[in-house]
């Protein structure tokens, strides 16, 4: 059986046999344009432009099963479809009429579709599948046209965290270096602190450690006293100088510190403790003022690396995973796998909203582009698509075949999709 986005896609792409196409009055039909598919509400179609007899009308195009379908569906005392020029269905079971009386000219495609075309869709949505339906086929389609394809994907997903971000910054009064300081925060949380790195920087404003910018001391103070490590029991000197430096800036600034019990150690290896993360972000905070701004100049990977890489933690952290123990020197800074994480979910994400929300193209082309350095994703839906035939060779190919299958293949939008139009439209 057909389904109306079947029907839709039909009428869209135009593939059915339009050899001596008569409405069900009699008169003949010519298909100028089948006008833009309208994913809101209202009319399937807007700004179509069919001939019918003599006459070239312009105006909607509402597709149905059946015509009855018009009435069940409302639309005989709806306004929004007084300038339906045309309905198309697969069975005309009923006269269907406009609210001011006049009779709606009616096509009949149901014949019409090709055997081939209706095969092909039943085979790709409703034959069982391993991973995706169109697993089979996708690796016989053209990487052009699946690049070309998995672009827009990337874009999509790209402007939906955009989307995100941009209330963030509304919640900020406008303010994008603070919402830049939260996020690369939450990001330095590597996904098990996250919420205690994002709360942390939602309790400690930049412009609070920016009055401390020329004293690393206080900056740590002030970012280890608010993360809730600055405890009474400390015995080491530097966490002592550290603890005295906070309850002094805590007062002055009416801070309250988070609990420490928020920050999780367990199956972390040393290097990833919130202790660390913690100091090489204070670290990077005294290192970098206004980084979002540096982060507009910059163009390459290299450089926007070095902005992690080249961060200098106090030398307390030399031979100290955690405060009051120490452990065998061993260097500390951020590993490039921690570098392309937080280039990939702050750097990327930053680069495509500002260029999006400024229209300045240039941005939008450097997130992109730096998804080309970016590494693949190793997961189980990448591996997947590899087993099919797909490459993957950077993060711009595997964040936008997440989104392919998240959003696409998992619920079946094979005619939303570029590759499922290349598998099943005929060839020309
Ligand atoms: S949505 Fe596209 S990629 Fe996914 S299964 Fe359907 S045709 Fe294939």
């Amino acid at each position: 059986m057909f389904n109306e986005d079947f029907l839709q896609y039909v009428w869209k792409f135009r593939l059915f046999n339009k050899a001596g196409l008569l409405t069900t009055l009699g008169e003949t039909v010519e298909i100028v344009s089948p006008g833009l598919q309208n994913i809101d509400s209202g009319p399937d179609f807007q700004h179509a432009k069919i001939k019918i007899g003599n006459t070239l009308w312009a105006g909607n195009v509402e597709v149905h099963l059946s015509s009855s379908g018009w009435k069940q569906h409302g639309h005989t005392t709806d306004d929004a479809y007084d300038n339906v020029i045309l309905h198309v269905v697969c069975r005309d079971d009923t006269p269907v009429y406009r609210k001011d009386g006049t009779r709606i000219p009616t096509i009949i495609l149901n014949d019409r579709i090709p055997d081939e075309l209706f095969a092909k869709y039943n085979w790709l949505i409703n034959e069982p599948k391993q991973i995706i339906p169109c697993e089979a086929s996708i690796g016989s389609i053209d990487p052009l046209l699946i690049h070309n394809w998995l672009t827009r994907v990337l874009v999509e997903r790209l402007q939906k965290r955009s989307n995100q971000l941009a209330a963030a910054i509304q919640t900020n009064k406008g303010d994008w270096e603070e919402t830049f300081y939260q996020y690369l925060a939450a990001n330095f949380g590597f996904k098990v602190n996250a919420l205690p790195f994002e709360l942390l920087a939602k309790s400690l404003p930049q412009n609070i450690l920016a009055k401390h910018k020329n004293n690393p001391m206080q900056i740590e103070a002030l970012i280890f006293g608010q993360a809730g490590f600055l405890t009474a029991d400390l015995k080491d000197e530097y966490p002592v100088t550290l603890r005295a430096e906070y309850q002094f800036l805590q007062k002055k600034y009416n801070l309250k510190p988070l609990q420490k019990h928020l920050w999780k150690f367990s199956k972390l290896r040393p290097l990833n403790f919130p202790t660390i993360r913690l100091a090489q972000f204070a670290a990077l905070v005294y290192q970098s003022n206004h980084l979002f701004s540096k982060v507009l100049d910059i163009r390459n990977y290299d450089d926007y690396a070095k902005l992690f890489t080249d961060i200098k933690m106090n030398s307390y952290w030399d031979d100290h995973y955690q405060f009051d123990k120490p452990s065998k020197p061993a260097a500390k800074n951020l590993g490039k796998s921690s570098v392309d994480i937080l280039l990939l979910n702050t750097i990327v994400l930053y680069l495509f909203s500002y260029g999006n929300q400024h229209q300045q193209e240039r941005y939008v082309n450097r997130a992109l582009h730096l998804l080309e350095f970016l590494p693949v994703e190793q997961n189980s839906i990448i591996a997947g698509f590899v087993t099919m035939g797909v490459k993957a060779g950077t993060a711009y190919e595997s964040q936008a075949l997440l989104e392919l299958k998240n959003v696409y293949c998992n619920y079946k939008k094979c005619l939303q999709c570029g590759i499922g139009n290349k598998i099943l439209k005929p060839a020309m």
